[in-house]
């Protein structure tokens, strides 16, 4: 009988305390300011050309090895190498972002959209137009790889600063 009661009481409880799930997706709660979703973009300077500067330290250091980056042959209209082909297989990323901390042009950054998803193998795979019209498309998140940098301690510097500085 104790143990009847103390079911009601819980139901009862829980009955009217306030509600705090909601119908998703028709609602959506407020992102916090420091989300980053793992889709990708390559981002455009102020003239509109790629940051990108084809040197390969997002493709080296991602652990799925899901980056390939093909610097092309001449320099870019900035004066400056570009990628000439950039993908990104999304399917095996294991969202880290170890690509986008390396990264010394703040080129490549995760987008600010929760929920994502792809119908089929092919939107999986990011392509440089793809990832350039994401960027277009998509809220960009704060964490650029010179953001992230400044977080580590002592902060890393820049492969460009640390050449610079000999
Ligand atoms: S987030 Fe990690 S696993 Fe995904 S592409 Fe970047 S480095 Fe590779
Ligand atoms: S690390 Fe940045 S600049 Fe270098 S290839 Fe990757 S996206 Fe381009």
């Amino acid at each position: 009988m104790f143990g009847i009661l103390n079911v009601f009481k819980i139901t009862l409880k829980n009955f009217l305390r306030e509600t705090f799930t909601i119908m998703y997706p028709d609602k959506q709660k407020g992102i916090p300011e420091r989300y980053r979703g793992p889709l990708f973009a390559l981002t455009l300077d102020k003239d509109g050309n790629l940051k990108c500067i084809a040197c390969r330290l997002c493709e080296q250091i991602c652990p799925s090895q899901v980056i390939k980056v093909v610097p092309a042959k001449e320099k870019g209209p900035t004066g400056k190498p570009y990628p000439e082909k950039f993908t990104l297989q999304l399917s095996a990323c294991l969202a880290c972002e170890l690509c986008v901390q390396v990264c010394p042009t703040d080129s490549i950054i995760m987008l600010r959209i929760p929920g994502w998803s792809a119908l089929s193998q092919e939107e999986l795979l990011l392509t440089l137009e793809k990832m350039v019209e994401n960027g277009k498309k998509y809220q960009h998140s704060w964490a650029t790889g010179n953001n992230l940098r400044k977080f580590q301690t002592p902060p890393r510097k820049t492969v460009a600063t640390a050449k610079k500085e000999g």
